[in-house]
């Protein structure tokens, strides 16, 4: 048994892990115990001499073993005697009896990182956990230099209580094959450094046994290094999104099925820190079985992350409002047209609400954009408030805004709502120190019941909110086939509109404007009729709005101009050297693109008329709208010696700022306050009272709608400069006036 005591360690270790913990398989430069004491040799070992196997058989397979190239060893797993054949010599390079014949001169050659990998394959082996013993280790040559081998080995003699004692195995070189796969992998490792180069992570995924690698870059992209997730790339996978899962699967078959070229598909990987990130992979199959069946796959990892929060923000401004976070106008489009999808096949009814706030415009501009925006918040955080979560509230633009009421059963009383939600606009609202009270209008369509189209439910909503607003604001209003019938006409009258001015069946009548004190007439308000073929005479109030919606006003109100011009040059002649005619303008006029193609005060000096031959009236509408070119030109009519009147005052919002801003000449009291003048009524207050303001900005006044002589004599009393009403006369043809005013002189 010395000679076991002189054995090198390594076969005391290989021999002890037949029995003992495998995992006590030492180094092999740690020293272990001699275990094999009083072991006998078996009486069949057969140990090499020199080249020669001894018995006949074993000398048959060494020269087979030979011829094929490969090297042969033979192993006393007891004595650790180890004889290995020329071929196993010279493949490191020895001469043929340089190496004795012992385990050690194995071992001793065996590269370091190598050692665990063969003792581990050794140990399974002997313990039955795997069927062979085989295994690729590098040898060092005589040189220094290293080679690749496949040894491979097995049990051929064990002991009554079947534990080895002599193993025989073969050695093949290897390191071409090996070159060739470093080779592989080195050009593989180039290409995945270039891919990250990009910035993009690279994965390579062994399908078969279901290895995955992913790259410095791929794991760092989600905040993890490469340490964390080495051993258990899983845990990646495992923070796909959820909702995501089904899409990659798809994407990932139909490239393995052959139907798409690569892989690729955006998804969502949560990272370590809980945020989630967009990715775009892209992948290919690299290499597949004899049946076509995916064995690996490679590919990238892009952070698209900020993309799609790009995207995500498009889309957040392509479908809400900015302002208010509001569905907008495309976003209720969209789901109204679901929403009838679902109440047709539920036999369900829905509710469109058109809304608009009553004197937004006014808010807006006396106390400002912003006080105007906090408004607009604060409407449509109280429309929210009136409806159910399931219901839309969107905004349209401007002070417009839609509710869409859904899962309405078909008896659905509506009237508690929209009381509701009429009280809600109503209440006060607050802007930072400002207290404002605006009210809505709204216009109400069912479907099924008023129409089933996109379209035509707008159009029916559009026309009852046009009825609402007509009838005096702050109320509600349903579409009714009636509405629908006024908006056919109103639509062909505004065709019939188009031709009127070419066809002559416009007129314009004078109404005489008397100056109160001395009862003389140096003043006559021109108006409008139209002459309808079919229709008679239509009154202004019936076309005028439509003249506006049409554009058709512009054209129209540079023809009343031309017929009020020419009239006064005449009457200025026959009448009196200082009559003036006054004649309506719409807001619509003043607007930018309806820049009217006349240019009055040219057209005046062409006529030789001085300015103050006209005097032209607008509307509170025209200053509030007041933009640069409405500045521009009233500015440009002052210079030119023209006058202005504020028709309708004390029914818009009556600002003194405006009349102080704007050089105006005239205010007109409207008609209401005039119809119920008497003595001690709160209008003949307000009468005396605009007077005096007026006079004190230095303006004169023209009282509107005078029907009696009690309304005349409060006037005079209030100091009123002039008036115009039937009691006077009412609008006439010119030549009529022209008699009517000779009559009284
Ligand atoms: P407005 O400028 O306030 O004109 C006064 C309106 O009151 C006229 O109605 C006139 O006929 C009516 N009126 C006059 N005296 C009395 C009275 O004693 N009692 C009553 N109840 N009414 C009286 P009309 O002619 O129907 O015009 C209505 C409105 O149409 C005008 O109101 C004006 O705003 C607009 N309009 C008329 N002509 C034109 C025009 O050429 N261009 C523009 N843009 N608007 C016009
Ligand atoms: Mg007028
Ligand atoms: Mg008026």
């Amino acid at each position: 048994m010395e000679k076991s005591r002189e054995c090198t360690p390594m076969v005391v270790v290989q021999a002890a892990a037949v029995t003992q913990d495998p995992s006590s398989f030492p180094s092999a430069d740690e020293p272990s115990p001699t275990v094999l004491e009083g072991l006998v040799l078996p009486h069949r070992f057969r140990a090499w001499s020199g080249s020669h196997f001894e018995d006949d058989s074993d000398n048959l397979w060494k020269l087979a073993l030979e011829g094929s190239g490969a090297g042969a060893w033979d192993w006393n797993l007891v004595t650790s005697e180890q004889i290995h054949s020329h071929r196993w010599q010279q493949m490191l390079g020895y001469e043929v009896g340089e190496i004795a014949h012992a385990n050690h001169e194995f071992v001793s050659r065996v590269h370091p990182d190598d050692l665990a990998t063969v003792s581990t394959a050794f140990t399974n082996y002997l313990q039955g956990r795997s069927p062979s013993y085989a295994v690729d280790l590098r040898l060092r040559c005589k040189d220094g230099s290293w080679k690749w081998i496949h040894t491979r080995g097995t049990v051929v003699s064990r002991d009554a209580q079947g534990q080895a004692l002599r193993m025989i195995g073969t050695h093949t070189d290897i390191s071409e094959r090996k070159a060739a796969e470093a080779a592989l992998r080195d050009s593989e490792e180039r290409w995945k450094l270039a891919l990250e180069s990009t910035g993009d992570g690279v994965w390579d995924w062994h399908i078969a046994s279901g290895r995955e690698y992913f790259s410095k870059r791929l794991v760092e992209m989600y905040g993890f290094t490469e340490d964390e997730l080495a051993n258990k790339p899983e845990e990646l996978d495992q923070r796909t999104h959820p909702d995501d899962l089904a899409t990659m699967q798809q994407d990932r078959q139909a490239h393995f099925d052959g139907l798409t070229p690569t892989y690729s598909n955006e998804h969502r990987v949560q990272c370590k820190d809980g945020r989630w990130k967009w990715v775009h992979t892209r992948g290919m199959v690299i290499s597949r079985d004899a049946d076509g069946r995916p064995l690996r796959m490679i590919g990238t990892h892009t952070d698209i992350t900020d993309r799609k929060n790009a995207e995500a923000l498009v889309r957040q401004h392509a479908y809400f409002d900015p302002l208010t976070g509001l569905p907008n106008r495309r976003m209720l489009r969209d789901r109204l047209e679901q929403e009838i999808k679902r109440s047709r096949r539920d036999g369900l009814q829905l509710a469109i609400l058109f809304i608009d706030l009553d004197h937004f415009k006014e808010v807006n501009d006396t106390l400002g954009h912003d006080n105007g925006d906090l408004l607009l918040l604060e409407a449509s955080r109280r429309l929210r408030q009136c409806v159910r979560e399931c219901d839309t509230v969107a905004r349209m633009g401007g002070d417009e805004f839609t509710v869409l009421l859904t899962e309405l059963m078909p008896e659905t009383d509506l009237e508690p709502l929209l009381h509701k939600l009429l009280q809600t606009m109503a209440q006060v609202f607050q802007l930072g120190q400002e207290q404002v009270f605006v009210s809505a209008s709204v216009g109400v369509t069912l479907y099924p019941a008023d129409g089933t189209e996109v379209e035509a439910l707008y159009k029916n909503a559009d026309q009852a909110l046009y009825v609402a607003k007509g009838a005096g604001r702050n109320r509600f209003s349903f579409f009714t086939p009636a509405l629908q019938e006024a908006a056919l006409t109103r639509a062909r009258l505004t065709n019939d509109l188009r031709h009127a001015v070419g066809l002559q069946q416009l007129q314009l009548l004078y109404q005489p404007i008397v100056a109160l004190a001395s009862g003389a007439v140096h003043k006559a308000e021109a108006l409008l009729r139209w002459q309808h073929p079919e229709r008679g005479l239509i009154s202004p109030a019936a076309f005028i709005p439509m003249a506006e919606t049409s554009g058709l006003i512009v054209p129209m109100g540079d023809w009343v101009f031309e017929q009020a011009a020419l009239q006064v040059q005449a009457w200025r002649r026959s009448l009196a050297p200082h009559f003036q005619i006054s004649i309506n303008t719409s807001p619509v006029q003043f607007q930018h693109s309806h820049r009217p193609d006349t240019n009055w005060v040219q057209r005046m000096a062409a006529l030789n008329l001085p300015g103050d031959s006209l005097s032209i009236e607008i509307t509170e509408g025209v200053l509030l709208d007041s933009n640069d070119s409405v500045t521009a030109k009233l500015l440009e009519w002052r210079d030119a010696g023209l006058q202005v009147a504020l028709d309708d005052f004390g029914t818009g919002y009556s600002s003194l700022s405006y009349l102080l801003k704007f050089d105006i000449d005239f205010i007109k009291i409207d008609q209401s306050f005039v119809r119920d003048l008497q003595p001690a009524s709160s209008n003949f207050t307000l009468c005396k009272a605009m007077v005096a303001m007026a006079h004190a900005l230095g303006l004169q006044v023209v009282a509107e709608g005078v029907e009696t002589a009690q309304q005349r004599d409060l006037l005079v009393q209030a100091g009123c400069d002039y008036a115009q009403g039937y009691w006077f006369a009412k609008p006439m043809a010119a030549e009529a006036l022209a008699d009517w005013v000779a009559a009284r002189t």
